[in-house]
């Protein structure tokens, strides 16, 4: 049987999320022919539309209002209600972003439904739609189905191949007016920090750095690897407790989790609570001087030695290959 599907499309900076399109992807394969609906939400959305069409939005619902440019918690909870109150899905789908994780338990509350959170992949077999996701700490994989109500899923980044973009393909849109009234929270001012680089949580390659690179300091070796290769720097919780780096680096169980086609671990000894954000990455790279190092039975590639040696002819080596 076709299923409606309703997905919500995340912005930054005037670009669609690379979530939303994995997002629409597991859409239009549990749709089954039934009707994709997407939505973006805040001012200044509507030429994002388009990719949207591309990507397999049938139906995008704008919703306009000046109070949904940032998230908070109410105003985007109170207009997901309003919108799912008018598309009815079968099926939700949002992205497991910090948006998702926010408020998707909410809106299961408040719809009373079960919520199958941060999936990396989703098998449809007629009307049998099973959700996998991770469990104790990547170590193994549980599948799931909602067997009574609408399907509410997150979806982690990264990990749902994204389909071609059709661009013969359009979509209705419809402005969607929404009433938002006694917010508990105003944002007034986002003040960002300087220097943005790749977003870590999307990011394809992410090189991390550990409590071995010693230093604030020894982080310019890895950012500098990163910049040859085009990808984002992470942490340890080990590097970010030291003061080495910013906890928005943090990977891990209590920090990012990150699904790169490849990670470099950097002088990071491999805890379960690290391995917890890292270890469905495709490709681990793990530089470590020490060849017992817990690191080393995850990684696809090892490399015993000293960081501050190995790192910057790396650096040097790949500059030559990547110009070539
Ligand atoms: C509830 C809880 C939640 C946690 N959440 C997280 C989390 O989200 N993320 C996280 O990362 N941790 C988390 N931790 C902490 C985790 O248990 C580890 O303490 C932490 O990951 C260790 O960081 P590290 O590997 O950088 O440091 P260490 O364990 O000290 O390892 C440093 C490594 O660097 C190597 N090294 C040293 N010098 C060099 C050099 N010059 N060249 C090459 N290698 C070198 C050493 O051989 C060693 O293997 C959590 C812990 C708890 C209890």
């Amino acid at each position: 049987m076709s299923k409606n599907v309703f997905v919500l499309a995340e912005s930054r900076d005037g670009n669609l999320r690379n979530v939303s399109f994995e997002a629409l992807s597991a859409a239009r394969k549990i749709a089954n022919g039934g009707k994709v609906t997407a939505a973006l939400f805040g001012t200044d959305q509507a030429q994002l539309a388009e990719q949207l069409a591309h990507h397999g939005a049938d139906d995008i619902y704008l919703v306009e209002h000046d109070q949904l440019n940032t998230y908070t918690t109410d105003a985007y909870t109170q207009a997901m209600m309003q919108v799912l109150d008018a598309v009815n899905p079968d099926v939700i789908l949002l992205g497991h972003t910090a948006i998702g994780k926010d408020m998707a338990p909410r809106i299961a509350a408040k719809r009373q439904l079960g919520l199958i959170s941060d999936c990396t992949d989703v098998e449809v077999n007629g009307d049998d739609i099973e959700f996998i996701r991770p469990i104790y700490a990547g170590k193994a994989f549980q599948k799931k189905k909602v067997s009574e109500g609408a399907i509410f899923a997150t979806i982690r980044p990264n990990n749902i191949p994204v389909d071609e973009p059709d661009t013969t393909r359009s979509a209705s849109t419809v402005n969607f007016d929404v009433e938002i009234k006694d917010l508990r929270t105003i944002v007034k001012e986002v003040i960002r920090k300087t220097s943005e680089g790749v977003d870590l949580s999307e990011a394809k390659i992410v090189v991390s750095g550990g409590r071995g690179v010693k230093s604030e300091d020894g982080f310019k070796p890895l950012y500098e690897l990163a910049e040859v290769l085009g990808a984002a720097v992470g942490a340890s919780r080990g590097a970010c407790d030291a003061g080495y780096c910013d906890y928005a680096m943090q990977i891990g169980q209590t920090g990012k989790v990150v699904t790169p086609d490849l990670y470099i671990a950097c002088g990071i000894s491999g805890a379960i609570q690290h391995l917890a954000g890292m270890s469905n990455s495709k490709v681990i790279v793990a530089i470590n001087k020490d060849p017992e190092a817990p690191i080393f039975q995850v990684a696809d590639y090892g490399i015993v030695g000293d960081l501050f040696d190995v790192v910057p002819k790396l650096t040097e080596e790949l500059k030559h290959v990547l110009k070539d």
